[in-house]
């Protein structure tokens, strides 16, 4: 396909944001954005980096109605030689397809969508902010514009990527957080969109999320919506418990979403040696492996936090709290690792880092 690049005017270019400590999260945009159309008689069609700025689109446009919606959330780093460097972007490209498979939307092409991106960062560079914990986040997404309120799958669909500088995630530190457990509200069901990275998982979360929030905690373990047994994932990450003689993270069985730290996570502790393992774990094993001493690591896996360690879990009215309440020496360890790779850093044995510029 062609890629037509059109690029911003010098006089229009945003400003910058120039004090890289207040960054934050999804709150800048770059000068440019990479988007492309689909129609079904045409394909993949226009597309185009070209200057940031409003969409167009019509108000009966299905995705505003039936939520035929995905998305992906993946980074840029800059690292210490100046470097610009990707991590297994391509797995992101690959499971953008998958999702839209789910949600009966057009499958991009890989190599191309992951050659623009490149494109797209390299041309926004200037963007990326430098010191350390600080990226470009980038957000590819998806979504059904045919103007038509009947309820089927669309048949024309727009696909763009925007990035943006973020901040580092732990402003003040890697600290552990507290999580709610919920036993009222779940995410997805068997059967659902659990396994696909779609808008509409995170309308369901927002009301739990926000329970959990105004009782103090920072995210919500999500258990099946079956039993109210096993744990599924945190918020917005994939889960790990890392008892004395087991690492063990939910299996991929349709409800939970593939992260792509959770399969780093998998490949690394094996690869140390350890005993990592992919199965249904109940929230009473949990409370008494807390309980016990069996249980010594909690914490979440994803791009966004890479590790976040958990120092305290709420069930049923009751508090548990996690190891010391201190960072584990397993999350501390995997955050060196990983971060280590993502900014070009520590040897990559699994060509997972891409140096782009
Ligand atoms: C994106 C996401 C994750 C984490 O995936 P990564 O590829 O590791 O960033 C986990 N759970 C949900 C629900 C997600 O949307």
């Amino acid at each position: 396909m062609q890629l037509e690049i059109i690029k911003i005017n010098d006089k229009a270019k945003k400003p910058k944001p120039t004090d890289e400590s207040t960054l934050g999260f999804g709150k800048y945009f770059s000068d440019h954005f990479f988007d492309m159309k689909y129609t079904a008689d045409k394909g993949w069609h226009d597309a185009r980096i070209e200057p940031y700025r409003q969409l167009i689109i019509d108000p009966a446009a299905l995705v505003f109605h039936y939520a035929q919606e995905i998305f992906e959330g993946l980074k840029a780093y800059r690292g210490k030689d100046n470097g610009v460097y990707l991590f297994r972007a391509k797995d992101n490209f690959k499971r953008l397809n998958r999702s839209a498979q789910r949600l009966c939307m057009p499958e991009v092409d890989v190599d191309f969508v992951h050659d623009t991106l490149k494109k797209l960062i390299l041309l926004d560079q200037d963007w990326l902010p430098k010191s350390r914990g600080t990226s470009i986040y980038i957000r590819p997404t998806m979504i059904a514009t045919e103007a038509s309120i009947g309820v089927r799958v669309s048949s024309e669909y727009l696909f763009y990527i925007i990035v943006g500088p973020a901040g580092n995630y732990y402003p003040e530190g890697f600290s552990p957080v507290k999580i709610f457990v919920s036993d009222k509200y779940t995410r997805a069901a068997r059967g659902g969109l659990g396994e696909a990275k779609t808008g509409a998982n995170y309308a369901a979360s927002l009301y739990p999320a926000k329970i959990a929030k105004d009782k103090g905690f920072s995210q919500v373990l999500w258990l099946d919506a079956h039993d109210m047994k096993n744990v599924e994932e945190v918020g917005t990450m994939n889960i790990f418990f890392r008892f004395k003689d087991e690492l063990v993270t939910s299996p991929l069985d349709g409800t939970i979403l593939a992260g792509i730290t959770r399969d780093s996570i998998l490949r690394l502790t094996r690869d140390w040696g350890m005993n990592t393992v992919e199965r249904k774990l109940g929230i009473d094993e949990i409370i008494d492996g807390l309980k016990t001493g069996r249980l010594i690591e909690v914490f979440g896996a994803g791009t966004a936090a890479v590790i976040s360690p958990v120092g305290e879990l709420f069930y049923k009215e009751t508090s548990y709290k996690v190891g010391n309440g201190k960072v584990g020496e397993l999350s501390q360890k995997l955050y060196d690792e990983i971060l280590g790779m993502q900014y070009g850093e520590k040897k990559d044995p699994y060509e997972w880092v891409e140096r782009i510029g």
